[in-house]
């Protein structure tokens, strides 16, 4: 049981190359709130650049399944269908929240209905997209992080995921990064002084 006294979960969630990560970066740096990242494991191979511990938890697919017997995930899922697992560790998310922090949790679609279905929690839930599957193309293809298969792949989950936006509180469009970032701190900001 994960306690939630002082701090808040904030749930991000939108389609693979709508600029989750890039607004995430630039929420943490101007927004006001005490804003701490759940860094989640993966079994995922690392990018390059990631570093272990920072973008993620680089983990092997048993340690990855070792941790899920043991409950150690307060959520996890394999996210693309590619045999890559993805998982909140639910220490990261107790740990934040005991010390007085609001945890992002950066997580699929999935993740976070599961999150949601978990009663302890009453999650700020936050979808970022780029209004247009087109614009997540070119996003996608500009990173040069992905082949054309994964592409097409993530694209085409980009579409069921869109048909669940509804179901977060926010949707934010992500033209601009920093209007994006400045629309969810304020949004943040709302649920603070309520
Ligand atoms: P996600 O975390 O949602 O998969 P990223 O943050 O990696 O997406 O962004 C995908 C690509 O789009 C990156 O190359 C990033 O620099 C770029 N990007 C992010 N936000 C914008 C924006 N508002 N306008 C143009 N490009 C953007
Ligand atoms: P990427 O491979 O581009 O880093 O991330 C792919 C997807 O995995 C993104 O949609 C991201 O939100 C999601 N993701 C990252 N960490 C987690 C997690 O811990 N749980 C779930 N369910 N999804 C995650």
């Amino acid at each position: 049981m994960v306690d939630r006294e002082k701090g808040r979960l904030v749930i991000i969630s939108g389609p693979s190359g709508a600029g989750k990560s890039t607004v995430v970066l630039q929420l943490l740096d101007r927004c006001e709130i005490p804003l701490k990242l759940s860094v989640s494991a993966t079994t995922r191979p690392a990018r390059a650049g990631e570093i272990d511990g920072v973008h993620y938890h680089f983990l092997g697919a048993s340690e990855f399944d070792d941790l899920r017997e043991k409950g150690e995930f307060l959520e996890c899922k394999e996210v693309f269908g590619l045999g890559y697992w993805y998982g909140t560790l639910r220490e990261q998310v107790a740990t934040g929240l005991k010390e007085g922090f609001w945890v992002i949790l950066e997580i699929d679609v999935q993740g976070a209905m599961a999150v949601l279905e978990q009663s302890d929690f009453e999650p700020i839930t936050i979808f970022i997209h780029t209004g247009g599957l087109d614009s997540l193309e070119s996003r996608l293809r500009g990173r040069e992080t992905e082949d054309d298969e994964v592409i097409s792949r993530r694209l085409r989950i980009a579409e069921d995921e869109i048909q669940l936006m509804h179901r977060y509180r926010y949707q934010i469009i992500n033209d601009s990064v920093d209007q994006a970032a400045d629309e969810i701190c304020q949004r943040l900001v709302e649920h603070r002084d309520l």
